[in-house]
């Protein structure tokens, strides 16, 4: 298999050189970038198959050159931001990247984003079975079980742990929730998604107690981290 081509596109020639570095180690072909306007040339040139893109540049800076490339590529798209508060309000414009990393970050973290992302961007067929830890859920049947134990759900509790388990450690905003779970009682209310992962978690909890698989990401959402057994 040939290797993964990254692009990395950071001014900081420190940052992107320690996130060259762990990413080669991972397995990964790492180009590096460091003014907004190369951007585009580039992938024009040669498409990679991921794109690790910094707000903050020379020239064009980050969110426009997300824009743009999302007009023609649905190429996965890492941005990278200075600051928390920010990236609610980056999901917000809908600029139509796959993830949000907030500096500092260690380069582990990166290497596992970039990993989660590839792995989402994979064309896949419908998995019927999803499986986290001692959870299993059944998309056609709608049966869910812990342990072997019949779990009992509404249909909006068992939307959302699909879409929590088929892609775990997402941070999804509340936003990103309604319109992936498209219930009919949802009627577009943040309060009524927060009343339906209150009841979720009560249920998973009650059946596994002390593990919090349903995280709060405050300012942003939520995520799901499967146990480990
Ligand atoms: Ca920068």
């Amino acid at each position: 298999m040939s290797k993964k081509q990254i692009l990395v596109v950071e001014d900081e020639l420190k940052i992107a050189r320690i996130i060259k570095d762990y990413l080669e180690n991972s397995g990964y072909q790492v180009t590096i970038i460091s003014h907004g306007n190369e951007v585009l040339p580039q992938i024009q040139k040669s498409m990679p198959d991921l794109i690790i893109l910094d707000i903050m540049l020379p020239g064009k800076d980050g969110m426009e050159i997300c824009r743009e490339i999302r007009k023609t590529s649905t190429v996965p798209i890492i941005m990278i931001t200075a600051k928390v508060e920010e990236i609610d309000r980056l999901i917000g414009l809908e600029l139509g990247a796959d993830d949000y990393i907030c500096k500092p970050f260690s380069p582990r973290e990166v290497v596992a984003r970039v990993k989660a992302v590839l792995r989402r961007a994979m064309p896949e067929p419908v998995q019927e079975q999803l499986i986290a830890g001692p959870i299993a859920l059944n998309q056609l049947t709608h049966y869910v079980s812990i342990n072997n134990q019949a779990l009992f759900l509404t249909n909006s509790e068992f939307e959302l742990l699909t879409v929590f388990m088929q892609q775990p450690e997402r941070v999804f905003s509340r936003n990103d929730l309604i319109s992936m779970v498209q219930g009919y009682d949802f009627e577009g209310y943040d309060r009524t998604i927060d009343s339906h992962i209150k009841n979720l978690r009560k249920k998973l909890d009650q059946q596994l107690s002390g593990q919090k698989m349903i995280q709060t990401v405050y300012g942003v959402g939520y995520k799901f981290s499967p146990p480990e057994k």
